[in-house]
Order: structure tokens, then C-alpha cells, then sequence
């Protein structure tokens, strides 16, 4: 799961750095107190690098990383924003506070959009697609994005579990359009709370600047307060706290995927052994190992494993038991998915068969052990 198991010395030193030398937890101006010092700005140019891509725009979550690029790519009412039925609410939630109108997809076994449901669900108004990276395993990129060029789709990658991943060599949130990524305490990296936004287009991606901060077009020649803008915004911004603690995870986030990845393929060996089903990868994966994915017969077979596994301390991640909060077959609050039990029953028989069993950084003999006797 994630790096909040290595926060140590290396994230206090950078945030002891900025409480001695600094003290402005402001990512903009103050130039005279700050001892030049911008920890934020740091942090997009490193995130940005080693993404090899030009530039990267922190924000406040992953959340609004997502709101911010629809909002840049003006995305609106009338529009609509196709996303896949296995994800968390939060994806739906920037599309509906966008102004669009979600149009939900079943998955396949990949657990990730079926690119073949894509197609079938674009429309004269459809403006992008999100593509969602879920649980660290990558999307059929190569599909979707060949699928979104003949009908004039931007594809955007929701990377909130994918950072550190790659698929075919390519950095997960660089091969579509736009990427975003998340921070929060459950990711791989974490700020505590923060994300992070990547555009290819350098237009639209100074939108998303001026949009994650209330318009503000941050022109180098004239003060704040008589900053230039064209365009409303909201703030999105990250701290120069969070900023400093994100330069130190990155530096780990490596090592971090490499753990989750050796760990889970002791998971997927013992598993293998035992004649499960696994969630299917795409060729070329190159997944974070956030959890890992095994089928049952059904969801009565998926409830007593995990009780199974509780029994000698083990616990599943969302699948079986926090389906609802990530499969918008359940989603009957927000009225414009116009929900019924029956939808996208593809997706919820397959997700309620399944388990998933979340993958560390350090996991010990014992853990193993226990696995392989209990299933
Ligand atoms: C975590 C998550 C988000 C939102 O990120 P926050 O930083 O918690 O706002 C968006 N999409 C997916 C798929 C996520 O898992």
C-alpha cells in the first residue's frame, strides 16, 4: 500500500528545513523573508523530471487534480465525461462538479475500462474519457488512446493509485492527455493530503495553473495583487509543508513500488499454487503492486475467505467488504448517474466475487506463512 510506512527522518529534515530556514509556508512570494526556499516549486520541478515531462502543477488533492484539468480543458454543462464503474466516488465527483454529466462503463477482467464499452458509449457530447488506474494495475492504454483519437476524445488518466507505475516503459499519467495523481495518506506517496496534475498541451496546462489558484496567471513582472487573470478559478493549492514532505517520498518512491512489487509476487506465487483466478494485466505492465486481485465463485465464496483471512490477521482492501464506495453501481445519491440495481451488473459480479488483498511495503515471513495455510 503505501509510503506512509517509511515517513522518517529524511521527511522530518526537509520539514525542519523549511520551519528553520524558511518559515513561509506559502508557495508564492515573500521573497525577501523565504531565503529562497519554494518548496512546492521543488517539488513540481523533480515530480516533473522524473516523469520526463516539462512541467507538473501540485495541488490540493487528488480530487481537485482531477476538477483542475477538466476545469482547464473547459469541460462543462452539456458536456459529457465517460469513467469506468470501478473506481473511487471521487473520480465521478470532480465530473459532476465540472458541470458534465458522468456516463459510467462496465470493466473487464482487467478490473480497469473495457475499451470496447468505451466505444460503444461515446456520443455526439462526450469530451473525454478518465481513464482510471485502479489499484496500481495500468489501464489498455494502447486501446483507449487509439479509440479516443478517432472520435476526438481527450484521454485522461486518473493515476491516484498508478504513481510509479508504467506501462510499456511509459510513465502511468504521461501517456494520455493529462495525468493526475493523488497524495493522500492511502497512496503510494504521500503529502498527508495533495496531488498533482500533468498536461501535455502548455496552453491549457497554464489554465489549470491559473484555475487551482483563483485565477492568478503568476505574471512574473507584476506584483500579486495586480496579477493578471482571464478566467475564475478556486484554490487548489498545496502547502509549503506538504511540498516538503513530497520531496522526500519521492526520493522513496522507487524503492517503495519495488517492495510492493517483490511482495506481491510472493502473494501471486502462493496463489498461482493454489489454482485461483487473478486479475488480469495488460501486456507491458510495469503495476505499483498496491493489492493484489484474486476471483472466487461468488460473493457468499468472497465474504468467507475474508473471514477466513481476519481469523489469522489478514484484511482485504476494499474488495469484498468497501464495494460501495468504489463501484457506481451503488451510487444512487448523485442523480445523474440514474442508478438501479441492475446497473452495470457485468462489473458488480465480478468485482463482489472478488478479493482483494492489500500488498505493503514490509511484510513479514509470518504474513506469508499464514496465507499459504489458510487458503
Ligand atoms: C484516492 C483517489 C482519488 C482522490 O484522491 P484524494 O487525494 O483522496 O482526493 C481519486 N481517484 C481515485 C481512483 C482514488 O483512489
Amino acid at each position: 500500500m503505501p509510503g506512509f510506512e517509511l515517513i522518517g527522518k529524511e521527511e522530518q529534515k526537509q520539514l525542519s528545513h523549511l520551519m528553520t530556514e524558511s518559515k513561509i509556508l506559502f508557495r508564492h512570494g515573500f521573497d525577501n523573508l523565504r531565503n529562497g526556499i519554494f518548496k512546492v516549486l521543488d517539488f513540481e520541478e523533480k515530480f516533473a523530471n522524473k516523469k520526463n515531462v516539462d512541467s507538473a502543477l501540485a495541488v490540493s488533492s487528488g480530487t481537485s487534480a482531477i476538477l483542475t484539468v477538466l476545469k482547464a480543458f473547459n469541460i462543462k454543462n452539456g458536456d459529457e465525461v465517460i469513467t469506468q464503474a470501478f473506481t473511487f466516488v471521487a473520480t465521478v465527483e470532480s465530473i459532476v462538479e465540472s458541470g458534465a454529466k458522468p456516463i459510467i462503463c462496465d470493466i473487464d477482467k482487467t478490473l480497469n475500462l473495457d475499451p470496447e464499452k468505451f466505444e460503444k458509449n461515446i456520443t455526439k457530447k462526450t469530451k473525454a474519457v478518465i481513464v482510471v488506474h485502479m489499484l496500481g494495475i495500468p489501464a489498455d492504454m494502447d486501446r483507449i488512446n487509439k479509440i479516443a483519437k478517432k472520435h476526438n476524445i481527450l484521454v485522461i488518466e486518473d493515476t491516484a493509485w498508478g504513481c510509479g507505475g508504467k506501462l510499456n516503459n511509459k510513465w502511468l499519467g504521461t501517456i494520455g492527455d493529462a495525468g493526475t495523481f493523488s497524495f493522500d495518506f492511502a497512496k503510494t506517496m504521500t503529502t498527508g493530503e495533495g496531488g498533482m496534475v500533468i498536461i501535455k498541451n502548455k496552453k491549457v496546462f497554464k489554465k489549470a495553473q491559473a484555475y487551482h489558484d483563483h485565477g492568478h496567471e503568476n505574471n512574473p513582472n507584476l506584483p500579486r495583487w495586480k496579477d493578471s487573470r482571464s478566467s475564475t478559478g478556486f484554490n487548489f493549492r498545496m502547502s509549503e509543508l506538504q511540498g516538503a514532505i513530497g520531496l522526500a517520498q519521492l526520493e522513496k518512491l522507487d524503492s517503495i513500488v519495488n517492495s510492493q512489487r517483490k511482495n506481491a509476487k510472493k502473494i501471486e506465487k502462493i496463489l498461482n499454487q493454489k489454482g485461483f483466478e487473478l486479475r488480469k494485466k495488460p501486456i507491458g505492465s510495469y503495476e505499483t503492486a498496491d493489492a493484489v486481485i484474486f476471483m472466487t465463485e461468488n460473493n457468499k465464496k468472497a465474504n468467507e475467505y475474508r473471514k477466513k483471512l481476519l481469523n489469522v490477521g489478514i484484511s482485504t482492501k476494499i474488495l469484498p467488504e468497501a464495494i460501495t464506495w468504489h463501484f457506481a453501481g451503488d451510487w444512487d445519491h448523485i442523480d445523474s448517474l440514474d442508478i438501479n440495481k441492475n446497473s452495470f451488473n457485468y462489473s458488480r459480479k465480478l468485482l463482489e466475487r472478488s478479493v482483494a488483498l492489500p500488498v505493503f511495503v514490509k511484510m513479514n515471513k509470518t504474513f506469508f506463512e499464514n496465507l499459504n495455510n489458510i487458503l
